[in-house]
Order: structure tokens, then sequence, then C-alpha cells
């Protein structure tokens, strides 16, 4: 049952809280970007970093251990 969302959970993004529409980002993006832009509805969401640093800082483990294993399999080649 856990596991049921997992080809969602391959496009990082969120569901938009005006349209409901999902907003597919990057973890790049979330971090260095001080809003998002919903692409439908063209409502600004500004990341607050205080209020998620916690969350921000799980998200900037994930992507840096997914581009380590990029490094790795270039390196392979
Ligand atoms: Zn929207």
């Amino acid at each position: 049952m856990a596991n049921n969302n997992q080809q969602e959970q391959r496009v990082p993004g969120f569901a938009c809280p005006q349209c409901g529409r999902f907003i597919a980002t990057s973890i790049t993006e979330l971090l260095s970007a001080t809003y998002l832009q919903c692409p439908f509805c063209h409502l600004q969401l500004h990341i607050d970093r205080r209020q998620s640093s916690k969350a921000l800082n799980a998200l900037a483990k994930v992507e840096a251990a997914r581009l380590n294993v990029e490094k790795k399999s270039k390196f392979n080649r």
C-alpha cells in the first residue's frame, strides 16, 4: 500500500494549493529558488526557508545522494 505512488514520486513536485494541479519541480530548484510559480494558475508560492529548513535539508541530502549515483554511473562508462 505504501508503494502505490512510486511512479509519481519519480517526478518531484507537489499539488498547487490553489488549483490542485501537479507542479513538477526539481529538488535543486526547490533548494535554490525563493519562490515557485504554478504553470497553470500562475500562483506564486514563496518558500519559507526557516520554516521548511528541516524538509529542505532532507531534500538536499537526497539530491546529493542522487547526484553521487549519477557521477558514479558516468565514471563507469
Ligand atoms: Zn495552480
